[in-house]
């Protein structure tokens, strides 16, 4: 058994069945993907094309209703295989990285959801946008010249280690950040932020999507 079950019970209470759980299942086998599916689990977080392309069958020929989310860093090189692969991307974080998911969706014909990251805690190691109004000039540019792109929100990692007050700055900086995109499309309505240590502060802050590991799965190695 995983934890899903007591995370997800614990996340629809606080948020009032408002979040969305994503099971971040980088760095654990497919058989506890397996486990957590069949504990109810339906969507997958993992950071690294390679893995999802090594651990999980072709989209086709998975469990039913089973999705797939890239939640880190992506190459341009990886973004051929990365389109084919997952549903959703939510770490989007440059101009030419939109350019080249567009034009390898438009290749194989699909439209894929995506999140704008933002480095909301302007750590430099960091992904993500360096700005609110570099990341509202990307989603101009989705909407505008994207057919194959369909830009749902914004996604943040807060600071590293656990300090409150530096956390609720970036979880406001990225609510801000989703708030000024948001007019720009009914089709935007996510703000992923919150991971196993500080998903209820996200929440409070109005995430309505968290990305959960290690709470569910246990330690990485
Ligand atoms: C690994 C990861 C998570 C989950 O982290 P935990 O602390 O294990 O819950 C969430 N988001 C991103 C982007 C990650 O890389």
């Amino acid at each position: 058994m995983t934890g899903y079950r007591n995370v997800y019970d614990e996340v629809s209470r606080v948020s009032g069945g408002k979040a969305v759980l994503v099971a971040v299942s980088k760095l654990h086998p497919y058989e506890a993907v397996l486990e957590a599916y069949a504990e109810g689990a339906r969507i997958f977080g993992e950071n690294r094309v390679q893995e999802i392309e090594a651990k999980f069958p072709l989209p086709e020929e998975r469990p039913e209703g089973m999705e797939v989310y890239l939640i880190g860093q992506l190459q341009r090189n990886k973004v051929r295989k990365a389109v084919a692969l997952v549903s959703r991307i939510e770490s989007v974080d440059s101009m030419p990285l939109i350019q080249k998911i567009e034009d390898e969706s438009a290749r194989i014909e699909k439209t894929i959801d995506v999140l704008l990251e933002l480095n909301s805690s302007g750590e430099e190691q960091k992904a993500g946008f360096r700005s609110a109004d570099e990341l509202f000039d990307a989603a101009c540019y989705i909407i505008s010249s994207c057919p194959h792109i369909r830009l749902r929100g914004v996604m943040t990692v807060g600071p590293l280690g656990f300090d409150y007050d530096k956390n609720r700055e970036a979880f406001i900086a990225a609510e801000q950040a989703f708030s000024r995109i948001s007019s720009l499309s009914p089709d935007i309505d996510v703000l992923s932020m919150g991971m196993s240590a500080d998903w209820k502060e996200a929440l409070e802050f109005g995430s309505n999507e968290v990305r959960i590991g290690t709470a569910i799965f246990g330690e990485r190695k």
